[in-house]
């Protein structure tokens, strides 16, 4: 590069760095967040364990709720599930949208939820994740009408993640944070199948 653009490089620099500086200075809140993650693509699930290891990073605790039968046999939760400050729930008996049996399927969510509700109300508990939530509203196990006031309630400080496919828009509107992930390749359209540590 030549000293006028060595040069300018650095004054664009400069005015990057004085803009992004007054927006970190004015974000002067704290508040426990709802997060939604979302989309087609992959990495919703393994980016809110990303957030369990965050916490525990900073010696606080958190809560996971799997509610989908199929994902919870993932390398995070043989991980976490361990550790002290962890909260590791399958939800009752898991369900999934391949079973014949609805009723079985709600009750199981059901049961998941009033779980998590508990955790949902333990301001001791900094951060919740809802895995595979958005299922629960897409098949009407579970109405977000029931939903949103556990979670609008919770205390302050708390964080809550909620993942899975085509979320809701009341969600979506509620939530301080979304990230819809989209779907440009994956593995397994190659007839690759789900590898360990990556996919689970
Ligand atoms: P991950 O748990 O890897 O973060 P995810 O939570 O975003 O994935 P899910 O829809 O919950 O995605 O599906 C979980 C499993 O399905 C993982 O094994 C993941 O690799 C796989 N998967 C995710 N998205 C796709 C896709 N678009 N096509 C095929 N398989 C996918
Ligand atoms: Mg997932």
């Amino acid at each position: 590069m030549s000293d006028v653009e060595n040069a300018r490089h650095k004054e664009r620099a400069q005015r990057h760095k004085a803009v992004v500086d007054a927006k970190i200075a004015a974000a002067q809140e704290d508040k426990g967040l709802l997060l939604v993650l979302t989309g087609n693509g992959k990495g919703k699930s393994s980016s809110a364990f990303g957030m369990v290891a965050r916490t525990l990073g900073y010696g606080r605790k958190a809560a996971v709720f799997q509610f989908i039968k199929g994902a919870e046999n993932v390398g995070e939760r043989a991980f976490f599930s361990r550790h002290p400050d962890v909260i590791w729930e399958k939800c009752g008996e898991g369900f999934t949208w391949e079973t014949q049996d609805r009723e079985r399927d709600i009750a199981a969510a059901r049961a998941g939820w009033e779980q998590a509700k508990v955790a949902l109300a333990d301001p001791s508990i900094s951060l919740i994740v809802l895995d595979e939530l958005t299922y629960l509203v897409t098949y009407r196990y579970l109405e977000l009408g029931e939903i949103m006031p556990a979670i609008l309630a919770r205390p302050a400080m708390q964080h809550v993640v909620i993942t899975g496919r085509a979320a809701h828009d009341d969600l979506i509107e509620a939530a301080d944070t979304v990230s819809a992930i989209r779907d440009v390749k994956h593995a397994f359209r190659a007839g690759v199948r789900a590898q360990e540590g990556i996919d689970r």
